[in-house]
């Protein structure tokens, strides 16, 4: 006799072999090739049943009519997760990913606060800085007024003081087919004005933030442990390369005689100087592209005790790999020839295209092309406030290696 297969009321994606066997495998996202064209009309941001290519029960997720990743995994478990209980959901897992925070987020006004994927919240990203949350949308689901509504009540909650923010990227809104959106002001604190600028402490630092101003990025929240370690072991002259608004050249100042930042970014090493004067700081900023800066120092002599290179990802893609590659090394050869006997280099990759073990031999080659010897005293990666979803390697993404050069 047959087993009678359970009842599922949401509707049914059933999956190719390899999409069965990628979510068996632990990772949430199945392409839309990986999937049967469903057989009825799916709404967008639909909460799905997801079947094996023998018809099994796989979980619940969430549905993108439009999007290459036609499913994001909303729970693996046999019993159905009822349409009517989606939001209530959603919001509770937003209160866990706070309760989460509070546990390992010391000393710091900002912090991630939703990771999506890692959070179990796919394509939802929320940041904090003091009393500015934003929020990132990149899904139809996530989009879903029901969905919002839960979040934000969520956030409301937590941070009765808070201003919440929607950063809107069109280029995503466009890709999941949601009508065009302005970036804003979505929630407003309980008492007083809503508030797009302020100041936020991590690791007893003062950085400005400005949600409405033309620099898209926020802080690089990921470095904030890094920054931490690298002030550890700066020491003497620092070059903090990819400064951006500062990040690890003010940590760097702390036990450094000089600090230089760089980067090509003019607005952003306004917006760096501002900080460094928060704090009472006197750092050099340079506005220069990174490689023709490296290279002119290099030429000239300048020796270093500590570097920082920090630079955007090279691979956005695994076929930019190699180019990436001969990106990052010319970077790590230059530093590693600038510094001085006991100097420390702290070199990043945000690549997800490249693995720590790539890096490391690209680093390995580096350091064999500048004849020195040198020590790994960290690996790093991104802070515990980005952890890594065990099954989605994406979410693994940076690399933080701090060395020191004999
Ligand atoms: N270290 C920073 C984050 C760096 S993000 C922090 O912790 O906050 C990467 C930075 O590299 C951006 O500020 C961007 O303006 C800068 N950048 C990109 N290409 C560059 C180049 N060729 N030369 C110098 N800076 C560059």
């Amino acid at each position: 006799m047959k087993a009678s297969k359970p009842a599922i009321t949401n509707p049914p994606i059933h999956l190719t072999a390899r999409g069965a066997a990628r979510v068996k495998g632990g990772h949430v996202w199945v392409y839309r090739s990986d999937i049967k064209e469903p057989k009825q009309k799916l709404e967008p941001g639909a909460l799905v049943a997801v079947l094996d290519e023998k018809g099994r029960i796989l979980g619940d997720a969430l549905y993108s009519t439009a999007s290459l990743i036609a499913i994001r995994m909303f729970a693996s478990s046999r019993e159905e997760t009822l349409a009517s209980d989606l939001a209530e959901i959603v919001g509770n897992r937003v209160a866990a990913a706070i309760a989460y925070r509070d546990e390992i987020v010391q000393q710091s006004e900002a912090c991630r606060l939703v990771f999506s994927e890692a959070d179990f919240l796919p394509g939802l990203i929320v940041d904090r800085y003091e009393d500015i949350i934003t929020m990132q949308v990149l899904t139809q689901a996530m989009d879903r007024p029901d969905l919002r509504d839960a979040v934000l009540q969520s956030l409301r909650e937590h941070f009765p003081s808070a201003t919440v923010y929607e950063r809107v990227d069109e280029r995503i809104r466009e890709l999941e087919h949601l009508p065009p959106k302005a970036s804003g002001v979505v929630a407003k604190p309980q008492k007083g004005n809503a508030k797009t600028a302020t100041i936020f402490n991590i690791n007893n630092l003062r950085f400005h933030y400005d949600v409405a101003s033309g620099q898209k990025t926020g802080a690089f929240l990921d470095q904030r442990d890094n920054y931490a370690a690298a002030a550890q072991y700066a020491r003497g002259d620092a070059l903090d390369v990819f400064t951006y608004q500062g990040g690890f050249a003010l940590h760097l100042y702390q036990n450094c005689r000089r600090v230089t930042g760089v980067d090509s970014s003019r607005q952003a090493l306004e917006v760096a100087e501002d900080n460094a004067g928060l704090n009472g700081y006197n750092v050099d900023w340079v506005e220069a592209n990174a490689f023709d800066y490296l290279k002119d120092q290099s030429t000239s002599g300048r020796m270093y005790d500590t570097i920082v290179l920090d630079p955007p990802a090279f691979a956005k893609t695994r076929k930019n790999f190699d180019t990436a590659i001969r990106g990052y090394k010319e970077l790590n050869l230059r530093a590693l020839k600038m510094l001085r006997a006991g100097g420390t280099l702290i070199t990043c990759s945000c690549s997800f295209h490249v693995s720590e073990a790539e890096f490391l031999e690209m680093l390995t080659a580096a350091t064999a092309d500048a004849r020195r010897r040198v020590r790994v005293l960290e690996k790093r990666n991104a802070a515990k406030d980005h952890p890594v979803l065990l099954g989605v390697p994406e979410t693994n993404y940076l690399k933080c290696i701090i060395a020191r050069v004999e």
